[in-house]
Formats: C-alpha cells, sequence, structure tokens
C-alpha cells in the first residue's frame, strides 16, 4: 500500500448474534496493514475487553467533551449506551498508510459513508432467524424481555441491508471468513484506488 495515499475504509455490520466479531479478528490476525476502527464507548468493559485495543471505555463527561470538540466523525445510541468513531481513527490511519476496519451498527454505517462515499459496507447476515434468535437467548442472562427487544432489534438492523454494498451469510465460519477476505482484497485493487499506478507508469 502507499503511504500517505487515503486508506480503504471497510465498515462490518451486523444485528448482535451473527457472528461479526469473530470474522473480524480473522481478518485482523491475518492482514497486519489492515487496523481496527477503536471506537470510543460510555459502556462498562466487558470482562475479556481492553481499554484502547476493543474500545476506549470513556465516561459520559468525557464523552460528553469530545462531542462538544466535534471529535467523532460519527456516534450513536446503542443498546442504551453511547458510542462514536474518533476523526483521530481515520487520520492515524492515513499516516501510517494502513486501512481501517470499522465494527459500527447501521447508524454508524450510514454516517460515515456521507462522509467517505468511497467507504465499502459489508453486512453479516446469521444463517436464518431461527438461529439468531437461539445465539441470543444462549447469550443471555437475560429476560424474556429484553431478550425479545434485541430480537427485535436485531430485525430492524436486517431491514437496513441495503445501505450495505455486501451481504455476507455467516452460515459456515470458513466459507464466510473466505468472502469477507475476498472483498477486501478485491476493493483494494478498485481501479478508482490504485489509479494512480497506471498513471504513474505513464507518467502522468
Ligand atoms: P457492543 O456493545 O456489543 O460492543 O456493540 C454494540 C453495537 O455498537 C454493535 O453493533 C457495534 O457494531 C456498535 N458500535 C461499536 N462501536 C461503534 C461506533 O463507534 N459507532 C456506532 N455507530 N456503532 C458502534
Amino acid at each position: 500500500m502507499n503511504k500517505g495515499k487515503a486508506p480503504l475504509l471497510l465498515i462490518v455490520s451486523s444485528p448482535s448474534g451473527a457472528g461479526k466479531t469473530t470474522l473480524c479478528h480473522k481478518l485482523l490476525a491475518e492482514f497486519d496493514d489492515l487496523k481496527f476502527s477503536v471506537s470510543h464507548t460510555t459502556r462498562q468493559p466487558r470482562p475479556n475487553e481492553v481499554d484502547g485495543k476493543d474500545y476506549y471505555f470513556v465516561s459520559n463527561e468525557t464523552f460528553d467533551e469530545m462531542l462538544e470538540n466535534d471529535l467523532f466523525i460519527e456516534w450513536a445510541h446503542v443498546h442504551g449506551n453511547r458510542y462514536g468513531t474518533s476523526r483521530a481513527e481515520i487520520r492515524t490511519a492515513a499516516v501510517a498508510g494502513r486501512d481501517l476496519l470499522f465494527d459500527v451498527d447501521f447508524q454508524g454505517a450510514r454516517k460515515i459513508r456521507e462522509q467517505y462515499p468511497d467507504a465499502v459496507g459489508l453486512f453479516v447476515l446469521p444463517p436464518s432467524i431461527e438461529v439468531l434468535r437461539n445465539r441470543l437467548a444462549k447469550r443471555g442472562t437475560e429476560t424474556a424481555e429484553s431478550l425479545e427487544r434485541r430480537f427485535k432489534a436485531a430485525l430492524d438492523e436486517i431491514r437496513t441491508h441495503d445501505l450495505f454494498d455486501y451481504l455476507l451469510v455467516n452460515r459456515e465460519l470458513d466459507i464466510a471468513y473466505d468472502q469477507l477476505r475476498a472483498v477486501l482484497i478485491a476493493e483494494r485493487i478498485r481501479q478508482s484506488r490504485v489509479a494512480y499506478v497506471a498513471q504513474e507508469m505513464i507518467g502522468l
């Protein structure tokens, strides 16, 4: 990749329970020139999460301050907490010549693409609605009510599929992963992104 060139912005979204996190972790492990866009959030860390790696875990006051200083490209309320992507994430990736992987919800995907129309959006679907419901139920310490709420939210999220360039059904992890890496590899050689190579060759 070319230092100083605009990074490829790859947005991966899904309803919770579709296996997006596993897919993203695999992609980041394979491609070290791809950087995870670390979001800021006001939610509490989960036991295995690391501050600065999974998220920047911040207080409501810090989040408010960042908003006042216009430090976010986008932010949204998701499941009762606030999440935001800082402008610094894109700047740092551009300087380092690395592409960026965003794990954001559909609101974030929409706002990033409004500002960066070249950003690529990929949506991960579960194999079926039944599987999604079972996975959500298994995760939870949840009451029937909160499970129902999360299930409805997942359906709403799936309704936004037309915001994305690619729809990937996560039926079998290996196949889904091959599809995800194929998107990254192909998008990296999209003509508009690498036109400069041809132009340099002919001295333009
Ligand atoms: P979780 O709390 O399970 O890590 O994430 C909940 C949801 O928030 C996921 O759908 C995730 O993609 C989304 N999310 C994480 N970071 C951001 C962000 O910076 N902006 C937006 N809009 N959504 C985010």
